[in-house]
């Protein structure tokens, strides 16, 4: 049994989905663990998987403090027990720092792929893992994403983890150094945990911090908070664009996917890709996996095939020349405002908890939307913004009003894409913004068993 963690005392902090597997793993690795949640709930899941549990706020003997990246260290308002760590002068470290460790402990020399960025980080890790599996690489695939890092096994050498890395977790990495990390763009978000953006650009910028000659950077460079970064990496820079060339490179010219040899893909043919912020992915996943070692020649098959994510402008039904969109997880408008700008013209679905300024940002794709269905708390807001500049809309109270309404509009010829974009978090109807798409994935096949069309996919 390996034993990375031998005489160390850990305290994990967050018992959440990733919290609870950490600190099961690091007593299986031989640390001495401790428990804490400040909700009962999580403390009492702990005691019943036989876990140490006590608040480390108290007194802090630990030799590190795992936190749970949804737990501010800083701002907004410092946790007692990352207070207690800082003044026993211990470190503050998240669940991948560990895996890397113990992956280096049992002598692998698998290689680390990290993404960051503020908006595409989560298509870009699972295109790029659908790349390297393609290849017949073994990968583990997770981080922000989902399955949690102190969950995936130990890889052997030729092995590749992908990691999808928040700002909030880069500021908890101290010896990981990622082989190939990509930092996609950067545009003011959570501001409110890193001060202001010279803030959260350092917090995302130390995904290049550890790297060393050879290793690979990969640059947004359509954002002058990324390209700015250049001339700071010790890592060899390949950039990339969603629309200008650039020398050693990977760009996009309108769809067409490019390096200096030349075409690499057509994005109009892929399906899961569709608009200029997926040039930019894809753009980015390519650069990465070149740099892995993956051939340039199978990239084109891999991002056809890629199947997307749910939630992200996922497609969940084709009925009769109708496509059914489901990108329930843009919860604000800049990335309703994505989706929207990547059809002409679409039947809208929107509508839940909107935030600060409403629809407002997207007034300029209206000319898009043939007619809207607004649903939930925020309904009335977003139709007076409509109602405003004539788009045409009704208010219905749930989804499952507004997906058949919606589907009669399409059918009707209003539109060939039903897109659910809501512009607004689904805290007021569903647990979040994944069981809202689920709802709306179901209500969708529902509609097409109801049809008894051939041809559909759904
Ligand atoms: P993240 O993991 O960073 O939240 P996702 O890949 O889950 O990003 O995409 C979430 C939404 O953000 C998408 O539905 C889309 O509207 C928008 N988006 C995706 N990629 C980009 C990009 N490169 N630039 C800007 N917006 C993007």
């Amino acid at each position: 049994m390996m034993a990375p963690f031998a005489q160390q005392r850990i305290a994990v902090v967050g018992l959440g989905k990733a919290g609870l597997p950490a600190a099961r793993r690091l007593r299986e690795w031989g640390a001495e663990v401790t428990a804490w949640d400040d909700k009962a709930a999580g403390r009492e899941e702990a005691v019943a998987a036989g876990l140490d549990v006590a608040d480390p706020a108290s007194d802090f003997t630990y030799d590190a403090l795992l936190l749970s990246p949804g737990i501010p260290h800083t701002l907004p308002r410092v946790h007692p027990a990352a207070a207690a760590a800082r003044a026993a002068g211990k470190p503050i470290l998240v669940d991948v720092e560990f895996l890397y460790r113990a992956v280096r402990a049992a002598g692998s020399q698998a290689r680390f792929a990290g993404i960051t960025g503020t908006n595409g980080k989560s298509t870009t890790t699972a295109l790029l893992a659908h790349l390297i599996a393609r290849a017949g690489i073994p990968m583990q695939v997770g981080g922000n994403l989902g399955p949690p890092a102190l969950d995936m096994p130990i890889l052997s050498d030729e092995g590749i983890y992908v990691l999808e890395m928040s700002s909030y977790m880069l500021e908890r990495i101290e010896s990981l150094r990622f082989n190939c990390a990509t930092m996609l763009n950067l545009s003011a978000d959570h501001l409110d945990r890193h001060g202001d953006m010279d803030g959260y650009r350092a917090a995302k910028a130390r995904i290049f911090a550890t790297q060393l000659a050879g290793d690979t950077a990969v640059l947004g460079m359509d954002d002058p908070g990324t390209a700015s970064l250049r001339d700071d990496l010790a890592a060899d820079v390949i950039p990339i664009s969603a629309h200008t060339a650039h020398p050693g490179g990977f760009w996009a010219t309108g769809s067409l996917l490019r390096d200096e040899r030349g075409l690499i893909a057509d994005l109009s043919t892929c399906p899961t890709l569709p608009g200029a912020h997926n040039a930019q992915n894809a753009a980015a996943a390519c650069a990465m996996a070149v740099s892995l070692g993956l051939r340039r020649n199978d990239l084109a098959d891999g991002l056809r095939s890629y199947p997307g994510l749910p939630h992200r402008q996922e497609v969940v039904g084709n009925i009769r020349g109708v496509r059914f969109v489901n990108d329930s997880k843009a919860t604000n408008a800049d990335s309703a405002a994505k989706a929207l700008a990547s059809y002409d013209r679409v039947v809208w679905i929107a509508g839940g908890m909107g935030k600060e300024g409403g629809i407002a940002p997207l007034v300029p794709l209206f000319p898009r939307i043939a007619t809207a269905f607004l649903i939930g708390q925020d309904a009335g807001i977003f139709a007076a913004t409509l109602a405003e500049h004539g788009v045409p809309h009704r208010r219905l109270d749930t989804l499952a009003e507004a997906v058949p309404a919606a589907a009669a509009a399409a059918f009707a010829g209003a539109a060939d894409v039903v897109l659910l974009s809501p512009a607004a978090a689904s805290w007021d109807q569903f647990t979040g913004f994944d069981q809202r798409g689920d709802h709306f994935r179901s209500l969708v096949h529902n509609l097409f068993r109801g049809q008894h069309l051939s041809g559909g996919d759904a």
